[in-house]
């Protein structure tokens, strides 16, 4: 799913976040403190002890087991009244090591119940701004009975089946014991209001239509089986409306019943595509199969226009699907639809990119979302694994923006006159790319989204953030007069407004999605610019992606936890990144160094006053340290200057160093080795609580620059300040801290030297 809800909030907390609050102390810690909050310590403590279920190493282990559902499903859509008719065979395999009692389904649409308790968990008081629809349905309307109505649950001989509703939880009692490696089999039949989404929101549901029609897209919809695995025993954690699913895996085999005029798509290959296509459809889809370069439309917009002008057949159609291994499933059906379709390589295979619109998508939908789709397949394939299933189909649905196997609703709809603007249009690409990309997370790498949202929200827009520049670079006409697609997450300086908010309405990523704050940033930009983060700055691409590939092939098909993600990036990589989790996902710490002093130095003969007090403090008589034979740095503006360096110009090698160098090497030996000129002590200070790696850039007095990464280890010993040295065969003239802004800091007014004149920061992060 994509959130838009926060986004005004976001927008004021920049002015607030500018007023950034430190909250760690100040103080150096002592050794023994240092040790108990040392940022480089294991994660020992917060992960998970590994076992025989998952490894050390982040893969599955030896005994790793998955449950399994198979579905069977007839369903009817009564077009008219809006309203959905189901009888299901659930077919449960239980490969756990534990007998079971009962079985718990998800009944994820009694959150539309008129008594749902969804509304009671909300206490922010009167919203002081409100849509007329979410003011007419929260104090006007009477409210919707969207509930599940469950008629019948009975076991395969037709014997009614003991069961219990809480909430949106159902809990069937077992005949008998389940035993490790035993399946049952039981039918569910029930009916349910359909809602209106545009109405009423949601991420099911039918949008109306003025001339009367409607289409629907539809999930969510019949009783689904909870995850049991090692981690949770039964995931059946409420749904209270915002948090996702956990969801097994199985097949589905699902026979789809609508009016005779409707354009229908779900999850799954379509079984009798002869029966339900005309003989010109059937054409115009043979063709899209071989097309590579542009989509072929397969029912055009007249087609639908005209059909939109009918009262609407009576007649119906059964569509038959049928889907191996996926974790769940989802359908759209209207008689105004438009479809088109082209073939991707993906790997050896061919995949149907496929995209379906009601008119009032075009002109914009007919151009750019079937590219869209494309493009999602190949990055995500190249990034993760070959895409596995046959076809991706993106829906337009206004202001939905929501992920199911092989199939998702998206936004982004020109005006009446088809007129748009580019916020509409990257929008639309943005979400199409997103919601497709969600196959990869958690459709197949198949997460537990109602516990982690960022394990599918995060990877997945990381992973977008890289589909939407390659969509950039292949269609150049999309974002012309842009050097690059405009992505909105993942860059590390788009995320500094949301890390230096205010403390108060923060919380860290490991966090459960629906007690936090600023759910967009903190579960989708956030981890995303992490990802980003250790893949330009920390790893580098080439460690970064064999990891990424190596956890997401690790866990295709299967059901993956954060110490897996962590563990796995990495085992593979051969990085501790321990700290960059710690700070990152486990704390709400920012990003903040600065350049606090440079100082010059010369190197001489001459003792300086460092030597001169330590001697005195110590007792040692100055005439042995001369026996020593050391040579000394002395700073350019300290007291003892003038008199230590003695007339001698920058890089003059001292006598002590000559004789050193005469003793050791031939005179050929020597006429290669340059002593240096310049040195200098940078002394970089770090007020922000995160530790990060230090990317600093020299600026020489002749115009080149060096940049050198100081790993973020170099924090280790102090999380305050640090002192680099730096000798130089040219004078130095510039020094500047993360010059690229790839780290996040969150004030970058210090991180030159000389200081620049300071720019007002609110400007600067509004052109960001
Ligand atoms: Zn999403």
């Amino acid at each position: 799913m994509k959130t838009i809800k926060f986004l005004f909030f976001s927008l004021l907390m920049i002015s607030f976040g500018l007023q950034a609050q430190e909250t760690e102390q100040q103080e150096e810690p002592k050794a023994e403190e240092h040790y108990n909050i040392n940022k480089f310590r294991q994660l020992y403590q917060e992960f998970s002890t590994p076992n025989q279920y998952r490894s050390a190493s982040g893969a599955p282990g030896p005994a790793y087991y998955q449950q399994r559902a198979d579905y069977k499903m007839d369903i009817k859509l009564d077009d008219a009244n809006h309203h959905i008719y189901g009888y299901e065979t659930i077919t449960y395999t239980n490969n756990s090591p534990d007998a079971l009692d009962y079985l718990w389904v998800q009944l994820d649409q009694n959150v539309r119940q008129k008594d749902t308790k969804s509304a009671l968990i909300e206490g922010g008081g009167v919203n002081p701004f409100m849509r007329p629809s979410d003011f007419a349905s929260q104090y006007m309307k009477e409210p919707f009975d969207g509930g599940f109505n469950i008629k019948k649950v009975l076991d395969s001989k037709g014997n009614a089946l003991p069961y219990m509703i809480n909430q949106t939880m159902m809990r069937v009692e077992l005949p008998k014991t389940l035993k490790t490696g035993e399946k049952f089999s039981f039918d569910i039949e029930w009916d349910y209001n359909i809602n209106n989404h545009v109405d009423g929101r949601g991420r099911s549901g039918y949008e109306q239509f003025p001339d009367g029609h409607r289409a629907y897209v539809i999930a969510q919809f019949y009783p689904r089986m909870c995850v049991y695995n090692d981690v949770e025993g039964w995931q059946n954690s409420q749904f209270w409306g915002r948090d996702e699913f956990a969801l097994p895996f199985g097949t589905f085999e699902v026979n789809l019943t609508v009016p005779e005029d409707h354009w229908v798509d779900a999850t799954g290959k379509l079984e009798n595509r002869k029966d339900v296509y005309s003989k010109t459809e059937l054409k115009r889809y043979e063709q899209a199969t071989k097309s590579y370069d542009k989509p072929v439309i397969i029912r055009t917009q007249p087609e639908a226009e005209k059909l939109a002008m009918m009262p609407g057949a009576t007649k119906t159609k059964t569509w038959e699907f049928k889907a191996d291994y996926v974790r769940d499933f989802g359908w759209t059906s209207s008689r105004r639809y438009v479809a088109d379709a082209m073939a991707v390589k993906v790997g050896d295979k061919d995949v149907m990119a496929v995209s379906i619109y009601p008119p009032e998508g075009n002109p914009l939908w007919e151009q750019w979302s079937t590219y869209a789709v494309a493009q999602t397949l190949k990055s995500y394939s190249r990034m993760t694994f070959d895409y596995p299933y046959h076809k991706a189909i993106s829906v337009h649905a206004k202001n939905q923006g929501m992920e199911y196997p092989m199939i998702c609703w998206n936004y982004g709809r020109p005006d009446a006159e088809g007129n748009y603007t580019d916020r509409t249009k990257f929008g639309m690409i943005s979400v199409i790319i997103h919601e497709v990309g969600h196959n990869f997370f958690p459709m197949i790498v198949n997460s537990d989204e109602r516990q982690w949202t960022w394990m599918d929200e995060g990877l997945n827009t990381f992973v977008q953030y890289v589909a939407e520049q390659d969509f950039g670079e292949n269609y150049p006409a999309a974002i012309e007069g842009l050097d690059a697609y405009p992505s909105r997450r993942g860059p590390a300086a788009k995320i500094v407004p949301y890390m230096a908010g205010d403390q108060r309405y923060i919380a860290p990523i490991m966090s459960k999605g629906l007690n936090t704050y600023q759910f967009g940033s903190n579960a989708y930009s956030k981890p995303a610019t992490g990802l980003n983060i250790l893949r330009e700055t920390v790893m580098g691409r080439d460690l970064f992606d064999y990891a990424f590939r190596t956890y997401s092939q690790r866990w295709m098909f299967k059901h993956p936890t954060p110490e897996d993600f962590f563990r796995s990036m990495e085992d593979a990589s051969a990085m501790d990144l321990d700290w960059f989790w710690r700070g990152w996902f486990y704390t709400t710490r920012f990003n903040d160094m600065g350049l606090k002093e440079v100082s010059k130095y010369y190197v001489s003969n001459e003792m300086n006053q460092a030597m001169k007090d330590y001697a005195k403090e110590n007792g040692i008589p100055v005439e042995r340290i001369k026996e020593a034979g050391l040579v000394y740095m002395v700073k350019e503006d300290s007291e003892d200057f003038d008199a230590a360096l003695k007339g001698k110009q920058p890089g003059e090698v001292v006598s002590g160093i000559d004789d050193y160098l005469k003793e050791n090497f031939t005179a050929e030996e020597r006429a290669r080795m340059k002593a240096p000129k310049y040195f200098y002590e940078i002394t970089v200070e770090k007020p922000g609580g995160l530790v990060m790696p230090i990317i600093i850039e020299y600026t020489f007095a002749d115009g080149t620059k060096e940049r050198v990464t100081h790993p973020a280890e170099i924090w280790r010993y102090n999380d305050k300040k640090v002192g680099l040295s730096k000798a130089s065969d040219k004078e130095i003239v510039g020094i500047t801290i993360d010059p690229d802004l790839e780290t996040a800091d969150i004030d970058v007014s210090n991180n030159s030297w000389p200081q620049q004149p300071k720019v007002d920061k609110f400007e600067e992060m509004r052109k960001q």
